[in-house]
């Protein structure tokens, strides 16, 4: 792989970021699948949709940029979603289950906000406002999404202590 500009980079690092999503998009139904607070199903159930967003609106900062998204796999989500499918698989107790459920799930959302924050920093630099703007959208969601699953792993502790 050359990488001899920024531009480079910034592609590379959204051709990463298009695998991970997709399997994000994979692993999220199985997720809510394995949930057992009705909060949490929705949670992942709604971050689902958002997600499926996310593919698209990097198809189309592909498309602006005549590049094809296929080409990285993105190796760090290969294993935090493998992590989360041994959380999914585990024999646990449905309470237990939910937070490690959580707790999976707030790993690739870190992931994700690291990897959107950079590539709308990356994006700007390089003057393509439009694409900063879709990625903004994206490092958004999963700002929120990440805060929501902090709430309802404390609305969960706070139900244990009850
Ligand atoms: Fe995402
Ligand atoms: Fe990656
Ligand atoms: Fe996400």
């Amino acid at each position: 792989m050359a990488l001899n500009t920024l531009q480079d980079l910034l592609v590379e690092e959204l051709k990463d970021t298009y695998s991970a999503e997709t399997q994000i998009a994979q692993a999220l139904p199985k997720m809510a699948q394995a949930a057992t607070s009705p909060q949490l199903k929705a949670a992942f159930e709604k971050h689902l949709i958002e997600t499926q967003n996310q593919v698209k609106r990097l198809e189309q900062i592909f498309q602006h940029l005549g590049e094809s998204p296929e080409g990285n796999t993105c190796e760090a989500t290969e294993g935090l979603v493998k992590e989360g499918k041994e959380m999914i698989e585990a024999d646990a107790d449905p309470q237990v289950k939910d937070a490690g459920l959580i707790a999976s799930a707030q790993k690739v959302e870190h992931y994700e906000i690291a990897s959107y924050g950079t590539l709308t920093t990356w994006a700007k630099e390089l003057g393509h406002h439009e694409i900063a703007d879709l990625l903004g959208q994206s490092l958004n969601e999963e700002e929120l999404t990440d805060k929501a699953l902090s709430q309802l792993a404390e609305s969960r502790v706070n139900a244990m202590a009850e």
